[in-house]
C-alpha cells in the first residue's frame, strides 16, 4: 500500500504538505525502495558530478549563544581560535591546486569592522592569488546589506545561512529570543543576500528536540518558497557544554535521526531538481560513509575539510566531529575513491555553480 503511495507520489509529482510529511518519515523497507527510486531518477536529470568545496573553519570566536552550538559564545570550554590570513590563503592555494573548484569559509558570527574588513581583504587576496579561478562560497552568519554588498563585490559569490527551523515556535526553543537571535532578521538576511546576486544557501538542522516531520515538511516547502540555490542541512548532534543537552533523551535515536536526514534529502531533490544540495559533515560522525550515501539520494556537494588539522579540534558544533584528525590531503585522498564509490564523477575545477539560480535569475 505504502509502497503505492510512493510511486503515485514520485510520479505524479504530488509534493503537498502531508505527501512531504510522509516520505520524510517512511521507515524500514519502504523507505529502501523510495531512496532507490530518487537516487536512480535524479541523475538522469542532474547528472553524476559532484562538486568539490574545500572547507576551512577559520575561527570559533563567537558573539551568539545558539542553544544547540559548541561553539556558542557562553561556551566558556571551547578552546578559542583563529587562524591567520596566511594559513587561510594556503588552504585556498591547496584547494585551487588539488581541483577543489571553490572554497568555503565558515567562522563563528562576528561583524565587528576588524572582522567584516579583513574578510573584504581576504576575498580579494583570495581571488588574486588563485587567478579569479577558484569559487567562493562564505558562511558567516548574519551581517549587514552593506557588508554582504561588500563581501560580494570583493569577490564571494554563494552564501550559506541557514535558517536552523522555519517554524518561528521551534527556532526560539533552540535560540534565545533576543535582539541578537530573530527569526525575521534571520529571513531578511535571505532576502538580501538574494537582492544583492549571491547563489543563496540555507538549511536546516534535522531531529531538534521538539521537531515534528511535520515541521521538517514545512522546512522544504520553506526552501521552494524562498527559491533558493542551495541547501545544506544534517542531522543535530547533540553537545555537552549546551543548553539543548537537556533533552538528549528525547531526542530521535542517533540512527533515527541520520534515516530522517536522508530522507529530507531526497524529498528535496524530487522538490526541488536543479538547486545544489550539499552532503553535510554530521552525517559522518553518525555513518562513516554518510555523505557518500547522501551523494547516492541527492545531494550533488561535498564540502572536504581542508582547516589546518591543528585548529580542527576546536571547531566542535558538536562532538565526534569525524576527520579531525587528518590533514587535508588524506581527506581529498579518501574523498575521491568514496565518490567513485558512490557512483558519482568529480567536477574537478569546476564551480559547480548552481543551475537552479541561471534558471532563477536568467544569467548564464
Ligand atoms: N556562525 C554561522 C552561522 O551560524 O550561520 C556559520 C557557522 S555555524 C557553526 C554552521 C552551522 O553549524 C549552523 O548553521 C548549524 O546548523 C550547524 N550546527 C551548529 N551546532 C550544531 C549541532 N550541535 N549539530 C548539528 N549541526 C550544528
Ligand atoms: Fe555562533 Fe553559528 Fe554556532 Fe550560532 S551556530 S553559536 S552563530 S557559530
Amino acid at each position: 500500500m505504502s509502497i503505492e503511495r510512493i510511486q503515485k507520489v514520485i510520479n505524479n509529482k504530488e509534493l503537498n504538505k502531508e505527501n512531504l510529511s510522509f516520505l520524510i518519515g517512511l521507515e524500514g523497507e519502504e523507505r529502501d525502495f523510495y531512496l532507490k527510486a530518487v537516487g536512480e531518477n535524479y541523475v538522469k536529470t542532474l547528472g553524476k558530478k559532484v562538486f568539490f568545496r574545500g572547507l576551512v573553519e577559520f575561527s570559533n570566536y563567537c558573539t551568539k549563544d545558539c542553544y544547540y552550538c559548541g561553539i556558542r559564545k557562553s561556551n566558556s570550554h571551547s578552546e578559542r581560535y583563529d587562524i591567520d590570513d596566511k594559513a587561510i590563503i594556503d588552504a585556498a592555494i591547496f584547494a585551487h591546486e588539488h581541483k577543489y573548484g571553490s572554497l568555503v569559509l565558515q567562522s563563528g558570527e562576528r561583524s565587528d569592522k576588524a572582522f567584516t574588513e579583513r574578510i573584504t581583504s581576504l576575498l580579494k587576496k583570495i581571488k588574486e592569488v588563485t587567478k579569479g579561478e577558484l569559487g567562493i562560497t562564505i558562511s558567516l552568519g548574519e551581517q549587514s546589506e552593506e557588508t554582504y554588498q561588500e563581501w560580494f563585490d570583493a569577490g564571494a559569490h554563494r552564501y550559506l545561512l541557514r535558517i536552523e527551523s522555519s517554524n518561528r515556535n521551534l527556532y526560539y526553543k533552540i535560540h534565545p529570543e533576543d535582539k541578537k537571535h530573530n527569526f525575521e532578521a534571520r529571513v531578511n538576511c535571505l532576502h538580501s543576500l538574494q537582492k544583492i546576486g549571491y547563489q543563496t544557501g540555507t538549511g536546516v538542522m534535522i531531529g531538534l528536540p521538539f521537531q515534528t516531520y511535520d515541521d521538517l515538511a514545512d522546512d522544504l516547502l520553506f526552501f521552494k518558497e524562498l527559491n533558493v540555490d542551495m541547501v545544506g542541512m544534517g542531522p543535530f548532534i547533540e553537545h555537552t557544554e549546551t543548553p539543548l543537552y537537556k533533552y538528549k533523551d528525547d531526542l530521535w535515536p542517533i540512527q533515527r535521526r541520520f534515516e530522517v536526514a536522508l530522507n529530507m534529502i531526497a524529498t528535496l531533490r524530487l522538490l526541488m531538481p536543479d538547486i545544489n544540495i550539499a552532503a553535510a559533515t554530521a552525517l559522518q560522525a553518525i555513518d562513516p560513509m554518510g555523505r557518500e550515501k547522501a551523494l547516492r539520494y541527492g545531494a550533488n556537494v561535498i564540502m572536504p575539510n581542508i582547516t589546518p588539522t591543528a585548529n580542527r579540534k576546536d571547531y566542535t558544533l558538536y562532538e565526534n566531529k569525524p576527520c579531525t584528525d587528518e590533514g587535508a590531503d588524506d581527506c581529498s585522498n579518501c574523498l575521491s575513491i568514496r565518490v567513485e564509490m558512490a557512483g558519482r564523477e568529480i567536477g574537478y575545477s569546476e564551480w559547480g555553480d548552481s543551475k537552479h539560480f541561471f534558471k532563477r535569475t536568467g544569467k548564464e
